[in-house]
């Protein structure tokens, strides 16, 4: 397999807890908590899981908006986190980022033509002229008109806006689009449409795209590989194939459970999943899954599982996939 675009290693996020009156730190929040997975040229890596899993936090330490507590994230054979600000900045031209809320990240003050220019000038690309034309073509390209480019964010549907929102993410030409949850903020409706046009995109801006979201459903249909992040772990990561025909970690087979399915004759194998997500302040010991978990064992709450490779592909945590229960877990399916 050819080396991949981007390779993240042991990414680490812990958020300090201050308290007294003399701050001081008393503990600490572990939002990501030794990530690694590599994204291929051309594919798109889907990455689920609830509010609070670090899913959004690990797509901001990928832009360098937040700085990694731990973890090397390599980019086109170069590691993110020993770039000087200028070399990063030509790095952010190949990397950028769609946002859930659109509304929120385009300035209400500024026509959409300004803001569509603006990657532009931060980037030093293109004369006026250029850029004008430049914001034209990719306004049509996401499916506005040229008049739109006068136009203010308030005068936009929202599904119009996470068009700005896309189209303003290829501005500078990227390899590599991170889409956090965005179309989890539109109708069911639009949010086929958006999903369509970043799957035309992919095909003919050639892009990479990790997609953010916290519900299989939605990731299911764009993604080639998807992984499922829990209390700031990757717990399973396979092809979509694989992870949705025959889902390993009992997390994501509820997780898949609580997908609507428009059959009334499907009988779901798996709970749905019960209780809250603990909080990454004070995660549980062993398996942090544990707590929810239907299939918990003895050494469930003793030992934190390893995540590694079950089948061609297939990589997931969980001690049900110990040798010693694997063979069990075959019979039974
Ligand atoms: Fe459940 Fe144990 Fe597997 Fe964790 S390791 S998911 S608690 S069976």
């Amino acid at each position: 397999m050819s080396e991949p675009l981007l390779k993240v290693e042991g990414l680490k996020k812990y958020f300090p807890i201050q308290a007294g009156l003399i701050t001081h730190t008393v503990g600490q929040v572990k939002a990501v908590d030794d990530v690694s997975f590599d994204v291929y040229e051309g594919e798109t890596l889907g990455i689920v899981g609830e509010s609070g899993c670090g899913k959004s936090t690990t797509g901001r330490m990928l832009m360098r908006l937040l700085e990694p507590t731990a973890g090397r994230i390599t980019f086109s054979g170069r590691e993110i986190s020993e770039l000087s600000n200028k070399e990063l900045r030509a790095v952010r031209r190949d990397i950028q980022m769609v946002f859930q809320d659109p509304y929120a990240s385009l300035n209400p003050r500024h026509t959409i033509g300004k803001i569509l220019e603006e990657p532009l000038i931060v980037h030093g690309i293109g004369n006026a002229k250029e850029r004008k034309a430049r914001v034209l073509s990719l306004l049509n390209t996401v499916g506005l008109s040229d008049f739109h480019a006068k136009r203010y964010p308030h005068q936009f549907s929202g599904g119009q806006r996470q068009r700005v929102g896309i189209a303003r993410a290829l501005m500078t030409n990227p390899k590599l689009v991170i889409a956090d949850e965005p179309v989890s903020a539109l109708d069911v409706s639009v949010q086929a449409q958006v999903l369509n046009l970043m799957q035309d995109l992919q095909r003919d801006f050639k892009l990479t795209y990790i997609f953010i979201a916290h519900d299989l459903g939605v990731v299911r249909h764009i993604s080639n590989r998807v992984g499922v992040m829990y209390l700031g772990h990757i717990v399973e990561l396979a092809g979509s194939e694989s992870l949705y025909e025959e889902p390993l970690h009992p997390y994501t087979q509820a997780l898949l459970a609580a997908v609507p399915i428009p059959d009334p004759d499907f009988k779901r194998e798996a709970e749905l999943i019960k209780g809250d997500i603990p909080s990454p302040s004070n995660p549980p010991s062993g398996c942090t899954f544990h707590t929810r978990c239907p299939f918990k064992m003895d050494i469930c709450t003793q030992q934190e599982p390893i995540f590694k490779e079950v089948k061609p592909g297939h990589s997931v945590a969980c001690h049900l996939y110990n040798d010693a229960h694997h063979n069990d877990i075959k019979q039974s399916n």
